[in-house]
């Protein structure tokens, strides 16, 4: 099985995957105006500004919305994969592959959902977040 599809890692992104790498979900911030903002870019759409930092997130959230997809195949991937637009509580939106939850069914994701970033270390040059419902978390831990 071939791996995931990997990140292009350019300037406007390398503090991201920095973070994920030692477990931190960082937001891009203005550093001119303080707007956070996700996807990353290169200047604030409130401001203008190029001043670029970032701040790192509780790595909690809510559910916005949310897909089952079950094809086409996606590299690396067992189908079918749980999707989510989670809004993190800092304010921002960010695209999620949630695990451990049914992909149908009453105990399926729902929109509202609590969710809690954990990490999928895929090699030494790539983590990326993944998420589960916060009560997972918490039932894991016991
Ligand atoms: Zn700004």
């Amino acid at each position: 099985m071939s791996g995931p599809v990997r990140p292009v890692i350019a300037r406007d992104n390398a503090y991201f995957f920095a973070g994920t790498a030692i477990g931190e979900l960082r937001i891009q911030k203005c550093n001119a105006c303080g707007e956070l903002r996700h996807p990353p870019g290169p200047s604030c759409p409130d401001c203008g500004a190029f001043d670029r930092g970032w701040v790192v997130a509780a790595g909690t959230g809510t559910v916005f919305s949310y897909l089952v997809h079950h094809a086409p195949q996606v590299p690396g991937k067992q189908l079918p994969l749980v999707i989510a637009l989670v809004d993190l509580d800092e304010g921002v939106r960010m695209v999620a592959e949630v695990i451990g939850v049914p992909p149908e069914g009453p105990d399926g994701l729902a929109i509202g959902d609590r969710l809690t970033v954990d990490w999928n270390v895929i090699d030494d040059d790539l983590t990326l977040p993944i998420w589960r419902r916060t009560e997972a978390v918490g039932k894991r831990n016991v």
